[in-house]
């Protein structure tokens, strides 16, 4: 049986199935090719909060037959996690189109919404969730596109090296291509986190927005805040892809991340104060990364403080993205120095927790998250 498979109502299923009982982990899975006949059933289709126009099926599968796809044992170690890089990529621009549309709906809406005979957008705190909508949106498709940049970088690179194997530029290649392997493999999780979080807050702020008619089906902005839950938790959820990324931000990649975005950029004076932001930010990150490495908790206390010290090393790296296309674009530099301004303290707080020692969270679970009374 699998659950919560999108178009499993399909032709054709791509299943990731255990084919060696011996192992009871990863290794035990391999890929397999399963067509559509009686073998499989629909049992049912799932109702959702969101997304209703895909169909999540619950698929019974009952001596079907299946196609070996690749090696044995490789189905999730190799062919899987092959996949995840596109798999996160693509979150990530659907996290930002689900943003995007937000954005617009509000946007809209604030322009031509009075109150007390003036438009709602002329209100500080209105202008203040716009600007913050806005700049997010942006930071999400400047991370998205720079890590699918990077992904096919990857990807380029790896077949030029199978056509010049064996000839001496071989070895630059192979270089090149680990260099961005090892980049997307905290660039593309980070990527998905970011973008799927931002919608999330994008269409909640848009529901905000729009006050009361955000809550009615009259306007798309409720659909937007339910459809875009789930970029937080297929693909791998939020929480998941914070693990995927700690490995890169504790090994301090992502400085390498903000030099290769940075370089060959000429970055003009008025650019200075900000980029010497980022570059402080990232300091301050590689302070909490040794913080948390020296805790004796160790891997706990790694755990309990990742996502803090990964939302550091994004900021750090979607500042350096900011800096470069303000340096393209000067009408830019509003956004970066936003993004450094409102930004970065909220960040340095998380850090601060990180370097806090607090640990109670775990080691005092049950008084801080007691089970409800019995009824
Ligand atoms: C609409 C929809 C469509 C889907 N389509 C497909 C599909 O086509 N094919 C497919 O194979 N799957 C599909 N899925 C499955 C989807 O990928 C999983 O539901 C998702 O990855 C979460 O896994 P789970 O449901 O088992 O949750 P769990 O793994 O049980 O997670 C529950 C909670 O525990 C947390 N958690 C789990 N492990 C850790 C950890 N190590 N560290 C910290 N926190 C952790 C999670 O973040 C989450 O908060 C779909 C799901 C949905 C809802």
């Amino acid at each position: 049986m699998k659950r919560f498979i999108t178009n499993g109502c399909g032709d054709v299923l791509l299943v990731l199935a255990r084919t060696e009982p011996e192992f009871s982990d990863g290794r035990g899975l391999s890929c397999l090719l399963v067509e559509k006949g009686p073998w499989v059933k629909v049992r049912r289709l799932e109702h959702k909060l969101g997304i209703n126009g895909s169909p999540t099926c619950e698929l019974v599968f009952t001596d079907a037959p299946a196609k070996l796809i690749g090696q044995r044992k490789r189905g999730l170690i190799t062919y899987v996690m092959s996949l995840m890089n596109g798999a996160r990529v693509g979150i990530s621009a659907q996290g930002t189109g689900i943003g995007e549309a937000a954005y617009r709906a509000a946007r809209e809406y604030a322009a031509s919404r009075k109150q007390f005979g003036v438009t709602i957008d002329t209100f500080p705190a209105l202008r203040e969730l716009l600007c913050d909508m806005s700049v997010e949106l942006q930071a999400s498709r400047l991370l998205a596109y720079y890590s699918s940049k990077s992904v096919d970088l990857e990807m380029g690179l790896s077949r030029r090296f199978e056509a010049q194997k064996g000839t001496e530029q071989a070895q630059e290649t192979r270089r090149r291509m680990k260099l961005y392997a090892g980049f997307n493999k905290m660039l593309t999780p980070m990527a998905k986190y970011y973008a799927s979080e931002m919608s999330m807050r994008a269409a909640n702020g848009a529901v905000a927005v729009l006050g009361g008619s955000g809550f009615m089906k009259d306007y798309p902005v409720e659909r937007y805040l339910r459809d875009s839950r789930i970029t937080t938790i297929y693909e791998g959820t939020s929480q998941l892809q914070v693990v995927a990324a700690i490995a890169g931000v504790m090994a301090g990649l992502y400085k390498d991340v903000v030099a290769d975005v940075l370089e060959g950029v000429e970055v003009g004076a008025e650019l200075l104060g900000a980029l010497a932001e980022v570059n402080k930010l990232a300091e301050e990150t590689d302070a909490a990364v040794e913080f948390v490495k020296n805790h004796p908790e160790g891997r706990m206390y790694q755990d309990l403080h990742a996502r803090e010290l990964v939302d550091a090393a994004i900021g750090a790296v979607i500042g350096a993205l900011f800096v470069r296309f303000a340096s393209k674009y000067p009408e830019k530099k509003a956004a970066l120095d936003y993004w450094t301004a409102v930004k970065f303290p909220a960040l340095r707080a998380a850090l601060e927790r990180a370097k806090s020692g607090y640990t109670a969270s775990v080691a005092d679970f049950d008084t801080l998250a007691p089970f409800p009374p019995a009824e």
